[in-house]
Formats: structure tokens, C-alpha cells, sequence
């Protein structure tokens, strides 16, 4: 099974905390469809490809696309995939960006999910963080999405500075008032190379502390939990059977494809990625090649980190399927650790595993190291090298 993620580089505007590659330059949307098809079809011709399970269609943002460019991208899915077992298909959506009239169609090519940049319902933050659209213009959209799909997700953006648990609740309140079924919660990050990035290092803007960080994630998560979702993932949460399909592939390392510029995929411990810029994905797709920038098989340290860290930030790890792959002992190596978190509140033994509780998601690269020093010393007494 394969999960399929498009990134669509378009955005109206540039938000001042985004690092992602999207570009506002509209003209070139007709020249991206286009080669954007050759490189579906490319891969398909090229790669021993599976059947899909899911599709994302990401960016920058995906419901800038007119039907008919979004017509074109499925149709040529479809003609080069399985789809027979498709589950999932989400489109990222920003208010702002006029998708409202397109929801019915978004339907009839088999989306089944929206996912919608909100960020924050209160209007100083949306000024700070560049957004195009109002607080009013978010409600609409979540409003009039839920008229078309059951399964609607939310991304909210928190420690932005100046912000306190009354704007925070503020904007929970307001979400509270809908039958949303996901809501991502991510902390602001200052990325090099934004605009928040610049303003940090010119000190006209001051971060919140990691107490007062700390202080929101757990107010995020008290006012969730009590709305009925679980948090499944450091910075997501879902009601029962609605996480999101996708993104659980990439954290249990399933086998993805992108397609896009900047776009990454991951297919039997072997990773590629494409070039960011346009000029270079038009230029290799006009010359016949796929716009790969570069590739690596993953070895067995890569392989094992990431199994530990993309474990603990999620569904935690599950000890015979790690033992299996790297042929250890995880329970037994790293049982102290175990303990230990467990005794401070940071992780729970499952039935089969171990699992980190909400305090522990929020320190988890901290515990990833931990358990990465621990394993690196048993493995080398053991003369086994990762
Ligand atoms: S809408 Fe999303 S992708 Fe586009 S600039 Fe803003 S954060 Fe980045």
C-alpha cells in the first residue's frame, strides 16, 4: 500500500512563519499542471508502483487550483495508480482562497477529507502570522465545509507571541462550536529564512518561553481531551477512528510517493527528493527525466533513529515488529529507561509496546535521544554498530 502526497507550490500570500516552498507567482499554475502530469505519469512508467490507500493534496495551497487543473492531476492519478483502495483523500484549504463554491466538486473526484489552514481566530494573530483571511472567513469556510464532508480537519498555530490562554481559549472556544473530527496544534517555529526568523534575530519580536509553551500545549490538550479527542501525535488529535490516515504512514515509515517540487518520497527504506525551485522541476520534467534532487537508502542507524523518534512522537513503538527489523531486544535494552519515564509520567507500557503520555509527546525528541544513547551503548558492548 502506497500513500500519495502532491505538492501544489501556490499560495496567494507569504506568511511570515512558512519555509515551506510555495511561490505567489499565479502565472505559472497552467506550466505546473502540465509538468506536474508528466511526472505522475514518469513515475509510473518508471517504478514498480503500488496501490494507493491515500492521497494529499498539499503546498502551499491546494484549493487555489480550479476544478479543471485539479480534474487534470486526478484524472492522470487514476490513469497511472490503483485506486481501487483508496481510503483516504484530503485537500489542504485556506480560507481566503475561494474553494467555498468548489466543495461539491472537490466531492465528485472522490476527496473525502479537508483539512483547513485556520491558525488562529483571533485577528491580531492572523495579522502577525500574514495570513490572507479574516477570522470571519475561516468560520465560513469551516461552516461550509461540514455542510459537504464529515471529516474535517483544523490546523491551529500557538505560542505566537503575545499570546496567552485567554486568546488561545479564545480560538478553542470558537472551534468548540463545530463537529470537527481532527485538529492539528502546532507550535510556532521560527524557520531561517522567514520573515519571523528575521524579526527574532533583530529582536522586534520575543518568543514565548518554554514554561509558557509548555503552559498552552497543556491547555490545548485539557480542552480537547474534554471535547473527545485523542491525541495521537505530538501536535495532532482526532475524535475515535478519524486520525489521519496519511500522516500515520509517514510515522509508521509505510511507503509514500510525492510528486511536486520540494516533494519527498520514502518507498522500502529508500528515500528521494525533488527539486524545491520550479525552474529546475519544469527544466528535468521538459527533458524527459523525473526532477529528482537526490536519494538515499537509508542505513541501519537512519533506520533505527527514525523508527525511534517517528515512534515515540506517535503511536509509540511496538517491541517485536522493532525487534524483528533490527534484531534486538528493545523491552530488555532499554527496560530502566522504561521505567523511568514511566515512574515520571512520560510513557506508558502498552499491551505490546510503549507509548508516550502527553507530557512525554512534549519532550519527546529529549527521550528520543535517551533511548538512542542507551541503545548505541548496549549495541557497541554487543559489538553491534548503528
Ligand atoms: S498558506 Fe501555508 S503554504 Fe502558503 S505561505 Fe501560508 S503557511 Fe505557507
Amino acid at each position: 500500500m502506497l500513500g500519495l502526497y502532491i505538492h501544489i507550490p501556490f499560495c496567494l500570500k507569504k506568511c511570515s512563519y512558512c519555509d515551506f516552498y510555495s511561490i505567489i507567482n499565479l502565472a505559472e499554475v497552467d506550466d505546473f499542471v502540465k509538468a506536474l502530469r508528466k511526472e505522475i505519469e514518469f513515475a509510473s512508467e518508471r517504478l514498480a508502483l503500488d496501490k494507493v490507500e491515500t492521497i494529499f493534496l498539499g503546498g502551499g495551497t491546494p484549493s487555489i487550483l480550479e476544478p479543471r487543473y485539479l480534474e487534470i492531476i486526478v484524472n492522470s492519478i487514476d490513469k497511472s495508480f490503483d485506486l481501487s483502495y483508496l481510503t483516504e483523500f484530503t485537500i489542504e484549504c485556506n480560507p481566503g482562497s475561494d474553494f467555498l463554491k468548489n466543495l461539491s466538486f472537490y466531492k465528485s473526484i472522490g476527496v473525502n477529507r479537508i483539512s483547513i489552514g485556520v491558525q488562529s481566530l483571533i485577528s491580531e494573530e492572523l495579522e502577525f502570522l500574514g495570513r490572507v483571511h479574516s477570522v470571519g472567513e475561516a468560520l465560513l469556510s469551516i461552516e461550509t465545509a461540514l455542510q459537504h464532508f464529515d471529516n474535517v480537519s483544523v490546523d491551529i498555530l500557538f505560542s505566537i507571541p503575545n499570546q496567552n490562554a485567554s486568546n488561545l481559549e479564545k480560538t478553542l472556544d470558537l472551534l468548540g462550536n463545530y463537529d470537527l473530527k481532527h485538529i492539528s496544534a502546532y507550535s510556532l517555529i521560527y524557520e531561517e529564512g522567514t520573515r519571523l526568523y528575521l524579526d527574532l534575530v533583530s529582536k522586534k519580536i520575543e518568543p514565548l518561553s518554554e514554561k509558557e509553551d509548555y503552559a498552552l500545549y497543556k491547555l490545548i490538550y485539557n480542552k480537547l481531551t474534554d471535547a473527545g479527542f485523542n491525541q495521537y501525535e505530538v501536535s495532532n488529535y482526532a475524535k475515535n477512528g478519524y486520525e489521519a490516515k496519511h500522516n500515520l504512514m509517514y510515522w509508521r515509515r509505510d511507503n509514500y510517493i510525492g510528486f511536486g517540487p520540494s516533494a519527498h518520497s520514502f518507498i522500502n527504506n529508500k528515500r528521494w527528493w525533488n527539486y524545491r525551485g520550479l525552474k529546475q522541476y519544469f527544466e528535468h520534467i521538459n527533458d524527459g527525466k523525473l526532477p529528482i534532487e537526490g536519494e538515499e537508502d537509508l542505513t541501519f542507524e537512519q533506520r533505527l533513529t527514525e523508527t525511534i523518534m517517528l515512534g515515540l512522537r506517535s503511536e509509540g513503538i511496538i517491541f517485536k515488529k522493532f525487534d524483528l527489523e533490527f534484531n534486538t531486544d528493545l523491552k530488555s535494552f532499554g527496560y530502566d529507561l522504561f521505567e523511568l519515564w514511566v515512574s515520571l509520567g512520560l510513557a506508558n507500557f502498552t499491551q505490546d509496546g510503549i507509548c508516550l503520555t502527553n507530557d512525554g509527546y512534549f519532550v519527546a525528541d529529549k527521550l528520543t535521544l535517551e533511548l538512542l544513547e542507551k541503545l548505541e551503548q548496549i549495541l557497541e558492548d554487543r559489538k553491534i554498530c548503528i
